[in-house]
Protein backbone atom coordinates (compact mmCIF):
# COMPACT_ATOMS: atom_id res chain seq x y z
CA UNK A 1 0.00 0.00 0.00
CA UNK A 2 1.16 3.29 -0.97
CA UNK A 3 0.93 6.40 1.22
CA UNK A 4 -0.55 9.83 -0.31
CA UNK A 5 -1.13 12.50 1.72
CA UNK A 6 -1.12 14.75 -0.66
CA UNK A 7 -3.01 18.20 0.87
CA UNK A 8 -3.30 16.78 4.56
CA UNK A 9 -2.19 18.83 7.27
CA UNK A 10 -1.03 17.59 10.87
CA UNK A 11 0.22 18.74 14.08
CA UNK A 12 1.77 16.22 16.11
CA UNK A 13 1.72 16.91 19.99
CA UNK A 14 5.14 15.00 21.99
CA UNK A 15 5.10 14.17 25.59
CA UNK A 16 7.89 12.39 27.80
CA UNK A 17 11.83 11.69 26.53
CA UNK A 18 14.31 12.04 23.66
CA UNK A 19 13.07 8.37 22.65
CA UNK A 20 9.47 10.12 22.00
CA UNK A 21 10.55 13.13 20.37
CA UNK A 22 12.46 11.65 17.85
CA UNK A 23 10.14 9.10 17.04
CA UNK A 24 8.04 12.25 16.14
CA UNK A 25 10.92 13.51 14.49
CA UNK A 26 10.53 10.04 12.10
CA UNK A 27 6.87 10.08 12.06
CA UNK A 28 6.91 13.87 10.70
CA UNK A 29 9.12 12.64 7.63
CA UNK A 30 7.47 9.87 6.95
CA UNK A 31 4.28 11.74 6.39
CA UNK A 32 5.85 14.70 4.97
CA UNK A 33 7.35 12.02 2.64
CA UNK A 34 4.04 11.00 1.62
CA UNK A 35 2.58 14.37 0.69
CA UNK A 36 1.79 15.88 3.96
CA UNK A 37 2.78 19.24 5.38
CA UNK A 38 2.91 20.68 9.38
CA UNK A 39 -0.05 22.83 10.88
CA UNK A 40 0.94 25.16 13.11
CA UNK A 41 -1.73 23.79 15.36
CA UNK A 42 -4.35 21.07 16.71
CA UNK A 43 -7.01 23.52 15.27
CA UNK A 44 -5.94 24.00 11.63
CA UNK A 45 -4.84 20.54 10.91
CA UNK A 46 -6.49 17.50 9.48
CA UNK A 47 -4.41 15.24 11.36
CA UNK A 48 -3.82 14.95 15.12
CA UNK A 49 -0.95 12.57 16.61
CA UNK A 50 -0.46 12.61 20.06
CA UNK A 51 2.90 10.38 21.37
CA UNK A 52 2.61 9.83 24.59
CA UNK A 53 4.39 8.64 27.92
CA UNK A 54 3.02 6.07 30.65
CA UNK A 55 6.43 5.88 32.67
CA UNK A 56 4.68 7.79 35.70
CA UNK A 57 0.86 8.15 36.72
CA UNK A 58 1.27 11.90 36.48
CA UNK A 59 2.31 11.95 32.45
CA UNK A 60 -0.34 9.33 31.90
CA UNK A 61 -3.04 11.93 33.88
CA UNK A 62 -1.96 14.62 31.37
CA UNK A 63 -1.72 12.80 28.42
CA UNK A 64 -5.48 11.62 29.47
CA UNK A 65 -6.32 15.55 29.76
CA UNK A 66 -4.71 16.64 26.88
CA UNK A 67 -7.06 14.00 24.52
CA UNK A 68 -10.24 15.11 26.70
CA UNK A 69 -9.37 18.57 25.30
CA UNK A 70 -8.99 17.58 21.93
CA UNK A 71 -12.55 15.85 21.44
CA UNK A 72 -14.13 19.17 20.53
CA UNK A 73 -12.15 19.61 17.70
CA UNK A 74 -13.86 16.59 16.21
CA UNK A 75 -17.21 18.02 16.01
CA UNK A 76 -16.46 21.13 13.37
CA UNK A 77 -14.30 19.05 11.20
CA UNK A 78 -13.64 15.71 10.04
CA UNK A 79 -10.21 14.96 11.57
CA UNK A 80 -8.59 11.78 12.21
CA UNK A 81 -7.11 11.70 15.82
CA UNK A 82 -4.21 9.20 16.79
CA UNK A 83 -2.73 7.93 19.61
CA UNK A 84 0.89 6.76 19.86
CA UNK A 85 3.99 5.71 21.65
CA UNK A 86 3.77 4.25 25.04
CA UNK A 87 0.67 4.73 26.62
CA UNK A 88 -0.96 3.63 22.89
CA UNK A 89 0.55 0.57 23.64
CA UNK A 90 -0.52 -0.35 27.05
CA UNK A 91 -4.09 0.77 26.98
CA UNK A 92 -4.59 -0.13 23.66
CA UNK A 93 -8.57 -0.48 22.35
CA UNK A 94 -9.04 0.90 26.65
CA UNK A 95 -8.57 4.36 24.71
CA UNK A 96 -11.38 4.21 22.46
CA UNK A 97 -14.03 3.64 24.89
CA UNK A 98 -12.30 5.90 27.36
CA UNK A 99 -11.83 8.71 24.97
CA UNK A 100 -14.25 8.14 21.80
CA UNK A 101 -12.86 10.46 19.16
CA UNK A 102 -9.61 8.63 19.24
CA UNK A 103 -9.79 7.10 15.49
CA UNK A 104 -6.16 5.31 15.67
CA UNK A 105 -4.03 3.87 17.68
CA UNK A 106 -0.65 2.87 16.88
CA UNK A 107 2.16 1.43 19.39
CA UNK A 108 5.64 2.67 18.90
CA UNK A 109 6.66 -0.87 16.24
CA UNK A 110 4.56 0.21 13.37
CA UNK A 111 5.84 3.80 12.86
CA UNK A 112 7.11 3.13 9.50
CA UNK A 113 4.08 1.94 8.42
CA UNK A 114 1.92 4.85 9.74
CA UNK A 115 2.09 6.85 6.90
CA UNK A 116 0.41 4.48 5.05
CA UNK A 117 -2.49 3.42 7.35
CA UNK A 118 -3.45 6.99 7.42
CA UNK A 119 -3.65 6.93 3.73
CA UNK A 120 -6.01 4.23 3.59
CA UNK A 121 -10.14 5.34 3.70
CA UNK A 122 -11.46 3.76 6.43
CA UNK A 123 -14.50 2.78 8.39
CA UNK A 124 -14.87 2.60 12.15
CA UNK A 125 -11.19 2.58 14.72
CA UNK A 126 -7.81 1.40 13.70
CA UNK A 127 -5.64 -0.33 16.22
CA UNK A 128 -1.85 -1.81 15.48
CA UNK A 129 -0.27 -2.37 18.56
CA UNK A 130 1.46 -5.66 17.93
CA UNK A 131 4.99 -6.41 18.74
CA UNK A 132 8.15 -6.97 16.13
CA UNK A 133 11.45 -8.68 17.43
CA UNK A 134 13.24 -6.81 14.29
CA UNK A 135 14.44 -3.14 13.89
CA UNK A 136 12.55 -1.13 11.59
CA UNK A 137 15.13 0.92 9.42
CA UNK A 138 14.08 4.85 9.13
CA UNK A 139 16.53 6.93 8.44
CA UNK A 140 17.68 10.45 8.29
CA UNK A 141 15.89 11.30 4.75
CA UNK A 142 12.76 10.39 6.71
CA UNK A 143 13.54 12.22 9.86
CA UNK A 144 12.38 15.86 9.86
CA UNK A 145 14.20 16.87 12.89
CA UNK A 146 14.12 20.32 15.00
CA UNK A 147 17.44 21.39 14.82
CA UNK A 148 19.86 22.15 11.88
CA UNK A 149 22.84 21.45 14.44
CA UNK A 150 22.23 18.66 17.04
CA UNK A 151 20.48 15.42 16.15
CA UNK A 152 19.11 12.12 17.64
CA UNK A 153 20.31 9.14 16.59
CA UNK A 154 19.03 5.89 17.98
CA UNK A 155 20.27 2.89 18.36
CA UNK A 156 18.51 0.82 20.25
CA UNK A 157 15.35 0.11 21.25
CA UNK A 158 13.21 -1.56 24.17
CA UNK A 159 14.37 -3.17 27.53
CA UNK A 160 14.81 -6.62 29.31
CA UNK A 161 15.69 -5.38 32.67
CA UNK A 162 12.37 -5.34 34.39
CA UNK A 163 13.33 -2.71 37.30
CA UNK A 164 10.05 -3.50 39.57
CA UNK A 165 8.50 -0.35 39.35
CA UNK A 166 8.94 0.33 35.49
CA UNK A 167 6.29 0.09 32.71
CA UNK A 168 8.98 0.40 30.11
CA UNK A 169 9.45 -3.57 28.86
CA UNK A 170 5.71 -3.51 28.56
CA UNK A 171 5.57 -0.39 26.80
CA UNK A 172 8.14 -0.36 24.68
CA UNK A 173 9.03 -4.17 24.84
CA UNK A 174 12.29 -6.21 24.52
CA UNK A 175 14.96 -5.08 23.18
CA UNK A 176 16.12 -4.54 20.33
CA UNK A 177 18.81 -2.71 18.40
CA UNK A 178 19.67 -0.99 15.02
CA UNK A 179 22.56 -2.91 12.71
CA UNK A 180 26.04 -0.44 13.44
CA UNK A 181 26.48 0.06 9.60
CA UNK A 182 23.24 1.87 9.94
CA UNK A 183 24.00 3.90 12.61
CA UNK A 184 27.25 4.67 11.66
CA UNK A 185 25.87 5.59 7.50
CA UNK A 186 23.51 8.11 9.79
CA UNK A 187 25.79 10.13 11.83
CA UNK A 188 28.40 10.17 8.52
CA UNK A 189 25.21 11.39 6.68
CA UNK A 190 24.23 13.82 9.64
CA UNK A 191 27.85 15.10 9.70
CA UNK A 192 28.10 15.88 5.59
CA UNK A 193 25.24 17.71 6.47
CA UNK A 194 26.52 20.25 8.67
CA UNK A 195 25.19 18.70 11.96
CA UNK A 196 27.33 18.97 14.89
CA UNK A 197 26.48 17.06 18.05
CA UNK A 198 24.65 13.95 18.08
CA UNK A 199 22.47 11.90 20.66
CA UNK A 200 22.75 8.21 20.53
CA UNK A 201 19.84 7.15 22.03
CA UNK A 202 18.27 3.99 24.03
CA UNK A 203 16.59 2.86 26.57
CA UNK A 204 19.48 0.71 27.49
CA UNK A 205 22.46 2.01 25.59
CA UNK A 206 24.89 0.27 27.45
CA UNK A 207 23.03 -2.95 26.60
CA UNK A 208 23.75 -2.60 23.03
CA UNK A 209 24.83 -5.49 20.54
CA UNK A 210 25.10 -5.72 17.06
CA UNK A 211 23.17 -8.41 15.34
CA UNK A 212 25.48 -9.16 13.08
CA UNK A 213 29.07 -8.39 14.39
CA UNK A 214 28.32 -8.83 18.35
CA UNK A 215 30.11 -5.12 18.90
CA UNK A 216 29.02 -3.70 22.01
CA UNK A 217 28.34 -0.32 23.12
CA UNK A 218 31.87 0.55 23.81
CA UNK A 219 32.95 -0.23 19.68
CA UNK A 220 30.45 1.26 18.71
CA UNK A 221 30.99 4.49 20.51
CA UNK A 222 34.60 4.40 19.57
CA UNK A 223 33.63 3.80 15.89
CA UNK A 224 31.16 6.87 16.05
CA UNK A 225 33.60 9.09 17.53
CA UNK A 226 35.67 8.80 14.59
CA UNK A 227 33.23 10.06 12.03
CA UNK A 228 34.67 13.74 11.24
CA UNK A 229 32.77 17.16 11.51
CA UNK A 230 30.68 15.99 14.64
CA UNK A 231 32.10 17.70 17.95
CA UNK A 232 30.06 16.58 20.41
CA UNK A 233 28.47 12.78 21.05
CA UNK A 234 26.28 12.17 23.49
CA UNK A 235 24.61 8.87 25.01
CA UNK A 236 21.32 8.19 26.87
CA UNK A 237 20.44 6.37 28.77
CA UNK A 238 23.02 4.31 30.60
CA UNK A 239 22.76 1.25 33.14
CA UNK A 240 25.01 1.42 35.88
CA UNK A 241 25.03 -2.75 36.40
CA UNK A 242 26.49 -2.29 32.18
CA UNK A 243 28.54 0.58 32.05
CA UNK A 244 31.73 -0.58 31.65
CA UNK A 245 35.40 0.63 32.40
CA UNK A 246 36.23 0.79 28.73
CA UNK A 247 33.33 3.28 27.86
CA UNK A 248 35.11 5.36 30.89
CA UNK A 249 38.33 4.94 29.29
CA UNK A 250 36.99 5.92 25.34
CA UNK A 251 35.65 8.97 27.24
CA UNK A 252 38.47 10.34 28.48
CA UNK A 253 40.23 9.32 25.43
CA UNK A 254 38.37 10.81 22.77
CA UNK A 255 38.14 14.91 22.98
CA UNK A 256 34.61 14.52 20.72
CA UNK A 257 32.99 12.53 23.08
CA UNK A 258 31.38 14.77 25.76
CA UNK A 259 32.64 14.60 29.16
CA UNK A 260 28.47 14.00 30.43
CA UNK A 261 26.92 11.11 31.86
CA UNK A 262 23.07 10.27 32.85
CA UNK A 263 23.58 7.05 35.21
CA UNK A 264 20.24 6.52 36.95
CA UNK A 265 20.72 5.80 40.34
CA UNK A 266 16.99 5.58 41.50
CA UNK A 267 17.78 4.52 44.95
CA UNK A 268 20.70 5.09 47.52
CA UNK A 269 19.56 2.07 49.71
CA UNK A 270 21.44 -1.38 48.74
CA UNK A 271 17.85 -3.19 50.41
CA UNK A 272 15.58 -0.72 47.88
CA UNK A 273 18.42 -1.18 45.12
CA UNK A 274 17.32 -4.82 45.61
CA UNK A 275 14.05 -4.49 45.97
CA UNK A 276 13.21 -2.39 42.96
CA UNK A 277 16.01 -5.45 40.93
CA UNK A 278 18.29 -2.84 39.64
CA UNK A 279 20.99 -5.30 39.64
CA UNK A 280 23.74 -3.08 41.87
CA UNK A 281 24.13 -2.15 45.05
CA UNK A 282 24.51 1.08 46.71
CA UNK A 283 28.57 0.60 46.44
CA UNK A 284 28.34 -0.62 42.86
CA UNK A 285 27.28 2.46 41.91
CA UNK A 286 29.26 4.79 43.33
CA UNK A 287 32.12 2.50 42.28
CA UNK A 288 30.76 3.01 38.65
CA UNK A 289 30.60 6.91 39.36
CA UNK A 290 34.28 7.16 40.66
CA UNK A 291 35.51 4.92 37.04
CA UNK A 292 34.09 8.54 35.70
CA UNK A 293 35.16 10.90 37.96
CA UNK A 294 38.72 9.37 38.84
CA UNK A 295 40.21 10.22 35.20
CA UNK A 296 37.56 12.97 34.30
CA UNK A 297 36.89 15.30 37.43
CA UNK A 298 35.25 17.91 35.71
CA UNK A 299 32.42 15.08 34.35
CA UNK A 300 28.89 16.20 35.05
CA UNK A 301 27.09 12.92 36.24
CA UNK A 302 23.45 13.40 35.99
CA UNK A 303 20.84 10.92 37.72
CA UNK A 304 17.39 9.76 38.11
CA UNK A 305 15.75 9.51 41.71
CA UNK A 306 12.59 7.71 43.08
CA UNK A 307 11.61 8.22 46.00
CA UNK A 308 8.64 6.55 48.42
CA UNK A 309 9.15 3.24 46.22
CA UNK A 310 7.73 0.52 48.73
CA UNK A 311 8.86 0.35 52.01
CA UNK A 312 11.64 3.21 51.67
CA UNK A 313 12.59 3.94 55.60
CA UNK A 314 13.54 7.25 57.00
CA UNK A 315 17.14 5.27 56.80
CA UNK A 316 16.88 3.93 53.00
CA UNK A 317 16.31 7.50 51.77
CA UNK A 318 19.27 9.22 54.35
CA UNK A 319 21.15 6.87 51.96
CA UNK A 320 20.07 8.36 48.80
CA UNK A 321 20.75 11.70 50.37
CA UNK A 322 24.09 10.97 51.08
CA UNK A 323 25.04 9.56 47.56
CA UNK A 324 23.72 12.59 46.07
CA UNK A 325 26.39 14.42 48.42
CA UNK A 326 29.12 11.95 47.23
CA UNK A 327 28.86 12.14 43.91
CA UNK A 328 28.04 15.71 43.37
CA UNK A 329 25.60 15.24 40.16
CA UNK A 330 25.46 18.29 38.24
CA UNK A 331 21.70 17.60 37.47
CA UNK A 332 18.73 15.06 38.91
CA UNK A 333 15.54 14.06 38.17
CA UNK A 334 13.49 13.17 41.15
CA UNK A 335 9.87 11.38 41.22
CA UNK A 336 7.24 9.98 43.48
CA UNK A 337 6.77 6.54 42.98
CA UNK A 338 3.89 5.81 41.45
CA UNK A 339 2.39 2.42 40.96
CA UNK A 340 2.11 1.24 37.28
CA UNK A 341 -0.07 -1.81 35.21
CA UNK A 342 1.87 -4.84 35.37
CA UNK A 343 4.86 -4.02 37.05
CA UNK A 344 6.01 -6.15 39.94
CA UNK A 345 6.00 -3.30 42.60
CA UNK A 346 2.48 -2.43 41.53
CA UNK A 347 1.26 -6.05 43.20
CA UNK A 348 2.99 -4.91 46.66
CA UNK A 349 1.41 -2.68 49.12
CA UNK A 350 2.11 1.26 47.89
CA UNK A 351 3.02 1.91 51.97
CA UNK A 352 4.89 5.11 52.16
CA UNK A 353 2.41 7.39 52.52
CA UNK A 354 1.62 10.17 49.75
CA UNK A 355 2.54 13.13 52.73
CA UNK A 356 5.69 11.34 53.36
CA UNK A 357 6.61 11.02 49.50
CA UNK A 358 6.19 14.37 49.08
CA UNK A 359 8.04 15.78 51.63
CA UNK A 360 10.73 13.86 51.42
CA UNK A 361 10.82 15.23 47.63
CA UNK A 362 11.62 18.79 48.31
CA UNK A 363 14.17 17.51 50.98
CA UNK A 364 15.83 16.01 48.18
CA UNK A 365 15.71 18.46 45.51
CA UNK A 366 16.51 21.53 48.35
CA UNK A 367 19.54 19.32 49.27
CA UNK A 368 20.47 18.79 45.45
CA UNK A 369 19.70 22.40 44.62
CA UNK A 370 22.73 23.37 47.19
CA UNK A 371 24.97 20.56 45.85
CA UNK A 372 24.05 22.53 42.18
CA UNK A 373 24.35 25.80 43.25
CA UNK A 374 27.85 25.02 45.08
CA UNK A 375 29.14 23.53 42.13
CA UNK A 376 27.93 26.08 39.46
CA UNK A 377 29.87 28.63 41.82
CA UNK A 378 32.96 27.46 40.95
CA UNK A 379 32.04 27.96 37.05
CA UNK A 380 32.74 31.52 37.41
CA UNK A 381 35.20 33.05 35.62
CA UNK A 382 35.84 30.16 33.37
CA UNK A 383 35.17 30.54 30.27
CA UNK A 384 32.75 27.70 28.61
CA UNK A 385 31.78 25.87 25.11
CA UNK A 386 28.56 26.28 24.47
CA UNK A 387 26.41 24.66 21.42
CA UNK A 388 23.35 27.54 20.74
CA UNK A 389 20.12 26.07 20.02
CA UNK A 390 18.47 29.78 20.00
CA UNK A 391 17.15 33.38 21.64
CA UNK A 392 16.02 32.98 25.07
CA UNK A 393 12.89 33.94 26.23
CA UNK A 394 14.57 36.84 28.22
CA UNK A 395 14.57 38.87 24.76
CA UNK A 396 16.60 40.88 22.35
CA UNK A 397 20.64 40.03 22.43
CA UNK A 398 19.91 37.17 24.97
CA UNK A 399 20.63 33.42 23.95
CA UNK A 400 20.41 29.94 25.24
CA UNK A 401 22.61 26.71 24.64
CA UNK A 402 24.03 23.69 26.34
CA UNK A 403 27.79 23.42 27.17
CA UNK A 404 30.11 20.24 27.13
CA UNK A 405 28.59 19.49 30.46
CA UNK A 406 24.55 19.93 29.06
CA UNK A 407 24.02 22.47 31.32
CA UNK A 408 21.47 25.08 30.20
CA UNK A 409 23.59 28.82 29.59
CA UNK A 410 22.10 31.91 28.99
CA UNK A 411 24.32 34.88 27.56
CA UNK A 412 24.04 37.74 25.84
CA UNK A 413 25.82 38.39 22.60
CA UNK A 414 25.91 41.50 20.23
CA UNK A 415 25.45 38.70 16.89
CA UNK A 416 23.10 36.56 16.34
CA UNK A 417 24.79 32.89 17.09
CA UNK A 418 21.91 30.25 16.57
CA UNK A 419 22.65 27.23 16.28
CA UNK A 420 27.00 28.08 16.50
CA UNK A 421 29.29 26.62 18.85
CA UNK A 422 30.31 29.86 20.76
CA UNK A 423 32.87 30.65 23.99
CA UNK A 424 30.96 32.16 26.70
CA UNK A 425 32.60 33.70 30.07
CA UNK A 426 30.13 32.90 32.68
CA UNK A 427 29.66 35.73 34.91
CA UNK A 428 27.26 34.23 37.02
CA UNK A 429 25.23 31.38 37.84
CA UNK A 430 21.35 29.88 39.52
CA UNK A 431 21.06 26.15 41.00
CA UNK A 432 19.76 24.97 37.65
CA UNK A 433 21.73 27.29 34.86
CA UNK A 434 24.53 29.46 34.43
CA UNK A 435 24.83 32.96 32.60
CA UNK A 436 27.40 34.96 30.95
CA UNK A 437 28.50 36.96 28.04
CA UNK A 438 29.81 35.78 24.42
CA UNK A 439 33.56 36.32 23.48
CA UNK A 440 33.49 37.14 20.26
N1 LIG B 1 15.88 3.56 31.04
C1 LIG B 1 16.11 4.44 32.08
C2 LIG B 1 14.92 5.27 32.53
C3 LIG B 1 13.56 5.01 32.09
S1 LIG B 1 12.20 5.80 32.81
C4 LIG B 1 16.74 3.74 33.25
O1 LIG B 1 17.03 2.57 33.20
O2 LIG B 1 16.96 4.33 34.28
C5 LIG B 1 12.76 7.39 33.42
C6 LIG B 1 12.74 7.51 34.90
O3 LIG B 1 11.40 7.55 35.38
C7 LIG B 1 13.36 6.37 35.66
O4 LIG B 1 14.75 6.45 35.69
C8 LIG B 1 12.75 6.50 37.03
O5 LIG B 1 13.50 7.35 37.86
C9 LIG B 1 11.39 7.14 36.75
N2 LIG B 1 10.31 6.17 36.95
C10 LIG B 1 10.06 5.05 36.24
N3 LIG B 1 8.99 4.39 36.74
C11 LIG B 1 8.55 5.11 37.79
C12 LIG B 1 7.48 4.94 38.72
N4 LIG B 1 6.68 3.89 38.67
N5 LIG B 1 7.31 5.89 39.68
C13 LIG B 1 8.14 6.97 39.73
N6 LIG B 1 9.17 7.16 38.90
C14 LIG B 1 9.37 6.25 37.93
FE1 LIG C 1 12.69 0.86 33.12
FE2 LIG C 1 14.65 -0.36 34.43
FE3 LIG C 1 14.35 -0.75 31.81
FE4 LIG C 1 15.20 1.62 32.72
S1 LIG C 1 16.27 -0.36 32.93
S2 LIG C 1 13.64 1.29 31.17
S3 LIG C 1 14.06 1.83 34.62
S4 LIG C 1 12.91 -1.37 33.39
Amino acid sequence: MTANLEGCRFFIKTFGCQMNENDSEHVAGLLIKAGAAKAPSPEESDIILVNTCAVRKKSEDKIDSFLGRLSPLKKDRDRVIGVLGCVAQLRRGELFKKRPGIDIIVGPDHYHELASLLSQKREGKLLKTSWNRVWHEIGSAETFRKSRVSAYVPIMEGCDNFCAYCVVPFSRGREKCRPAAKVLAEVQDLAGNGYKEVQLLGQNVTSYRDQETGEDFAGLLRKVSGVEGIEWIRFITSHPKDISPEIARIMADRPNICRQLHLPLQSGSTAVLERMNRGYSREDYLEKAALFKGPMPDIALSTDVIVGFPGETEADFEETLSALKKVEFANIFSFRYSPRPRTAAARIADDVPLGVKRKRLIILQEVQKEIQLARNRTFIGKTFQVLCFGESQKGAGRYSGRSEGFQVVNFGSPRDVRDRFIDVLITGCGPYSLHGKALL
